[in-house]
């Protein structure tokens, strides 16, 4: 990490205008400690060893680079590959930074690691991860998604986390965020709050970035390796960001290399009904720092949607923001109908039955493939398999 993109962020956390610390005083003086600590703990080799040899053992890495030879065919011009993070253990790329944020909190002494969840995700990768390292783990899940999300909910039970049902409000994502932070504000000093995207205050979208950016880093190796010359173009879907963060960084100084971010487009742009903060919103401030949001006229972030719930989020990532007014990547959406499509045909071409916040950006390789050469290629981050989507697909289609 010795190059110019790849110091952002600046002291105070902003990446151009965005990211910062929107937080009271005693709280920032709280997130500068853990900045210090984590520049402290990754240069130790107790540490890098350690989550080396995890990733490598544990969670399965490197994942593949996978050459989609029968969907490349049937769509025609660039040749499309994924990145195989759906492989991973849990299967999705959110255990690379679940791991590496738990392996921190150890580090650090904390006694115990807290978040909230929406559709489960990233409460199962985090209880899988504190199961792991050892750590007392408390998801906070407002009581709505608790009967919705029903798997993830006993899978957490599994693993031995304390799930808290959230009642109040709209006894959903929004409010279960409000409980996990007054628990986590009883006792910052041996809490950890576990962060699930490249999003929140300083320097939280900096560590989820960089427990995230061995994915790309992994990726520019293989491609070379197999093909000879970097992709021409890099795709990932974009909710808080950290799966697209993750394969781009290491690429961000390559300028041949064209990156895309895919938001969802949900029920279609002219609608209510879809996240798609980057291509839509204004600057604002959601969860203690600046970012493009989906707010009304007092600044409140809007209800969103998308028919993957991992997607719907109307705040995005400071880079991401940063990014995309520096006009190094572009900011695309796809909507629900798209996304079903490339779900059945990445089935059914591939046998790979991807998670539908992944089959926004094989959606988005779909649409442009065509129109490019065929010595072109396009790399997509597969962020997750299908499972937890299977039976939903099924129904709504009338399979
Ligand atoms: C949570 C999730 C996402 C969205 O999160 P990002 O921070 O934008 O990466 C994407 N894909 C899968 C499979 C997820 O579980």
């Amino acid at each position: 990490m010795n190059n110019s993109s790849k110091e952002m962020p600046d002291d105070k956390g902003y990446f151009g205008e965005y990211g910062g610390q929107i937080i009271p005083p005693p709280l920032i003086d709280i997130m500068n400690d853990i900045d210090t600590a984590y520049k402290e703990i990754i240069q130790t080799k107790e540490f890098q060893d350690e989550l080396q040899q995890l990733n490598a053992d544990y969670v399965g890495r490197p994942s593949p680079i996978y050459f989609a030879k029968r969907l490349s065919s049937e769509v025609g011009g660039a040749r499309i590959f994924l990145k195989r993070e759906d492989l991973n253990h849990t299967g999705a790329h959110k255990i690379n930074h679940c791991i590496g944020e738990a392996l921190l909190a150890k580090y650090m002494g904390k006694t115990k690691v807290l978040a909230e969840t929406g559709a489960g995700q990233h409460g199962v990768a985090l209880a899988t991860a504190c199961a792991l390292v050892g750590l007392d783990c408390e998801i906070h899940m407002g009581e709505i998604d608790i009967k919705k999300e029903h798997p993830n909910v006993t899978k957490m039970k599994i693993l031995g986390c304390k799930i808290i049902s959230v009642t109040r409000g709209t006894k959903t994502l929004k409010d279960a965020v409000d409980s996990a932070f007054e628990e986590y504000l009883k006792d910052p000093v041996n809490f950890f709050y576990a962060i699930g995207s490249v999003v929140g205050p300083h320097p939280f979208p900096k560590i989820v970035r960089d427990f995230q950016s061995i994915v790309g880093r992994e990726a520019r190796e293989q491609f070379l390796a197999k093909e000879n010359k970097l992709p021409d173009t890099l795709i990932a879907c974009v909710g808080g960001g950290c799966n697209a963060i993750g394969l781009f960084t290491a690429f961000l100084d390559d300028a041949s290399v064209k990156m895309i971010g895919v938001e969802p487009a949900g029920k279609g742009l002219d609608t209510n009904d879809h996240a798609a903060t980057l291509t839509l919103g204004t600057k604002g401030t959601i969860h203690g720092f600046e970012c493009y949001t989906l707010q009304d006229n007092e600044g409140n972030p809007l209800p969103v949607y998308s028919i993957a719930s991992g997607l719907d989020y109307p705040g995005v990532g400071p880079q991401h923001c940063h990014l995309k007014d520096i006009k190094r990547v572009s900011y695309e959406a796809i909507d629900d109908k798209e996304c079903l499509d490339a779900f059945m045909k990445l089935s059914r071409l591939e046998g790979i039955i991807p998670a539908l916040e992944s089959a926004h950006a094989v959606a988005y390789a779909m649409k442009i493939a065509k129109d490019m050469s065929g010595d072109q290629t396009i790399l997509v981050n597969l962020s997750g398999r299908g499972d937890k989507d299977a039976d939903f697909v099924a129904d709504y289609l009338g399979l």
